[in-house]
């Protein structure tokens, strides 16, 4: 383990994870602050404002104390976690017998394995200089619909990793109704793909 501290948002938990392959299970979350994007309509607070600097040994304390339930997962989360998650902190949680559960942007390299790996791209929102990163391991595609996603995207993400799992999920803004329209559409053209929906907040936990 080093000394060094990562920017925590907060961490939470006992509670669900709301989306994906996943989604209804129990876990604690581990939601670092800061991201390299900034898409708009994001839903997530990352800034640093109110955030901690914590070492590796401080996080798995915390997680560890949350975990009341043993479930043994914790889902890594910010902002972008790729930007903090290294061999030090992964080696920590892991080491303490936690499954860790990554949602990337795929903008960055992974420094250190995770046991499971959400891609979410939004391409879409990305300043040109910001490319999507090669060769990572994703274990479930969710591509977050709006105007923006078409069957195209979902093909081209469908080609670029190949996985077991690809999900769809409809931004929750103000114009829900459209997006699900939208993303039910989209189910049926590219029947591969899956709903998922953002259960923590239709049944209103963290
Ligand atoms: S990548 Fe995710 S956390 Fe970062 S700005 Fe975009 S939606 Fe928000």
């Amino acid at each position: 383990m080093t000394d060094r501290r990562y920017l925590v948002k907060e961490m939470f938990g006992p509670t669900l994870q709301g989306e994906g392959a996943h989604a209804g299970r129990a876990v604690v979350f581990l939601r670092f602050a800061a991201c390299n994007l900034a898409c708009p309509g994001c839903d997530t607070d990352f800034s640093p404002a109110g955030a901690q600097r914590m070492t590796a040994a401080e996080i798995v304390v915390r997680l560890v104390a949350l975990d009341v339930g043993h479930t043994g997962r914790v889902v890594v989360t910010g902002g972008e976690p790729t930007l903090q998650w290294d061999a030090a902190l992964a080696g920590a949680i892991r080491g303490a017998g936690f499954r860790a559960h990554m949602e990337s942007n795929a903008t960055r390299p992974l420094a250190a394995p995770v046991d499971w790996l959400t891609i979410s791209p939004k391409p879409q929102h990305h300043p040109a200089r910001v490319a999507l990163a090669d060769g990572l391991p994703a274990d479930e595609v969710k591509v977050v619909v709006d105007d923006t996603v078409d069957e195209a995207a979902l093909d081209r993400y469908a080609a670029r990793w190949r996985c077991e799992h690809y999900f769809v999920q409809p931004w929750m803004d103000d114009r829900y109704a459209h997006h699900l329209a939208r993303t039910l559409a989209l189910i049926h053209a590219r029947p591969r793909w899956r709903l998922s929906l953002q259960l923590h907040k239709i049944i209103g936990v963290p």
